[in-house]
């Protein structure tokens, strides 16, 4: 196997990153990367197993005494210097990523990789300012330190692979913890260069580990092992319980950010161009968005109204090739992610439902922008996470139906409302079960906020300081007159 390959231009390698260096699998394994552009093979990545697992969580376990005893100053500054290699690699980043998980590439240039380095930023910045008062009792005082953990493992999905691992990454560092990561196998190759950048920032080695391979392989050797401290994991909710029962091994804390199926709630009252345009950027990465409000719950003297404006505007979105600056909905990852969108389109029509617009796969990768109406709640179009771009349309009489079919699935991680009485928008909020509620807006949000879901949309919260509580040891010196 050839360790590096050439990816748009951009040398990649393909081993793992273990302990400030490049190592093939001990195996010689290796698992196949395709652009889900146009199916291209891209090369031959490194498959990990229990020995890649062990070895990095050794490096990472080696590397924790110096790391952690460094100052904030200099880890900070560290972070800067990562930060300022993704600003500089900006374009390779964006292109390399849009090759091998098909999203816009006018997005990771814009939007994703410009986070990417704002992540680092944030964090570096964030641990700077991190301090609580000190508590008194009875003339004694308590102080609040965030002690660092220990070796993290970062497991991460193919939908926004640099973005959720540095969203990961940059807080476990900052805390002084290290780290490995494992990216998803489907989108393995921003982690790769990402290691490089950490390298030429100065992060000393063994701080950052990459691993490569499939979860099924590696997974529980990572999550099961005595040594790791801390697990953060973005991904679905089967491979979450079984991460939460291999870490359950050692009482290994856990934050889950998982799935959802997240409603938009279109009140009579809203402006409609508002919500239409709120409706349409639903179909953004081709569906694949976690927090993507799905479900549209439509009061129904304007669903009809609403329903011709979406058509209208959804059928003017072009579909194709996700490196042309035109295109506004990308292909799906994978074969076996599309053969899943259209199964659930065919039951779900098999059970009556209608296809407003799309229903049907089309040439390639790629999935008609589908919307589906006379659905029932308990139906699994309606219950189950697709995925891709296929939503649902059902319409409400009164405020409580619309909390009701909001908060009616298992899961509980995002909700968008779009009204313009301001006092609805509190009394409906107020009632939502979401971890991110969105009102007249959507995905905008502050890292400083706490992110994640309720119910079996996640546990635990990340961002600004809550990332400090997980990925730090909090310790309470309480210290006499
Ligand atoms: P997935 O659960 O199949 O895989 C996620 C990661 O887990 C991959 O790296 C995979 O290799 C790894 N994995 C698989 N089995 C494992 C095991 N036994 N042990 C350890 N690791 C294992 O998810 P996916 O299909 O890659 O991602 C899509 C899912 O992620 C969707 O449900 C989506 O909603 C969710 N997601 C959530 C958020 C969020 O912030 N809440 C963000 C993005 C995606």
């Amino acid at each position: 196997m050839s360790d590096k390959i050439i990816v748009a231009g951009v040398s990649v390698d393909t081993r793992h990153w273990i302990g400030g260096r490049r190592v093939a699998s001990a195996s010689g394994e290796t698992f196949p990367d395709v652009s889900p552009i146009d199916g291209q093979p891209l090369g031959e990545i490194a498959r990990g197993g229990p020995v890649e697992a062990e070895a990095a969580v050794a490096a990472a376990r080696e590397a924790f005494p110096v790391w952690a005893a460094t100052s904030r100053a200099e880890r900070a500054r560290i972070l800067h210097a990562i930060a300022e290699g993704v600003d500089r690699r900006l374009e390779e980043l964006a292109i390399v990523e849009t090759t091998d998980n098909g999203a816009l590439l006018r997005s990771h240039r814009r939007g994703v990789m410009p986070r990417v380095a704002h992540n680092f930023r944030f964090f570096a910045d964030w641990l700077l300012s991190l301090e609580h008062e000190d508590f008194e009792t009875r003339g004694h005082t308590n102080h609040v330190s965030w002690d660092p953990a220990g070796p993290c493992v970062l497991i991460t999905p193919w939908n926004a692979p640099l973005m959720l691992a540095t969203w990961k990454v940059a807080p476990a560092l900052a805390a002084g913890n290290t780290v490995v990561l494992k990216p998803a196998e489907w989108s393995p190759l921003t982690a790769s260069l990402l290691a490089d950048i950490a390298a030429e920032a100065g992060l000393p080695a063994g701080v950052l580990n990459v691993v490569q391979g499939y979860g099924a392989e590696i997974g529980d050797a990572l999550t099961s092992h005595p040594d790791v401290r801390r697990i953060s994991f973005t991904g679905s909710v089967p491979t979450a319980k079984r991460i939460a029962a291999s870490a359950a091994a050692h009482l290994t804390p856990l934050s889950l950010e998982l799935g959802g199926k997240s409603p938009l709630l279109v009140f009579a009252d809203a402006d409609l161009d508002v919500a239409v345009d709120l409706a349409v950027e639903q179909y953004d990465n081709a569906g694949q968005v976690c927090l993507a409000a799905t479900r549209f719950l439509v009061e129904e003297s304007v669903a009809e109204e609403f329903t011709r404006r979406f058509v209208e505007k959804a059928s003017g979105l072009r579909q194709g090739d996700p490196r042309d600056e035109s295109t506004d909905i990308g292909p799906n990852i994978h074969p076996r992610q599309l053969e899943k969108i259209d199964g659930f389109v065919r039951r779900a029509l098999a059970a009556g439902a209608r296809a407003v617009i799309g229903g049907h796969r089309k040439d390639g990768q790629y999935y008609a922008p589908t919307l589906l109406t006379d659905v029932a709640q308990d139906s699994e179009i309606v219950q189950e996470e697709v995925f891709g771009p296929v939503l649902t349309l059902q319409t409400f009489s009164d405020e409580d139906e619309a909390v009701r079919l909001a908060n009616g699935t298992r899961f509980g991680l995002a909700a968008t409302v779009a009204t313009g009485d301001p006092e609805r928008a509190a009394r409906v909020t107020a009632r939502l079960v979401a971890g991110t509620v969105w009102v007249n807006c959507f995905f905008v949000r502050d890292l400083q906020a706490p992110f994640g879901g309720s119910r079996q949309s996640g546990v635990g919260r990340e961002g600004g300081t809550w990332s400090f509580d997980f990925y730090c040891d909090l310790k309470n010196t309480v210290t006499a007159p």
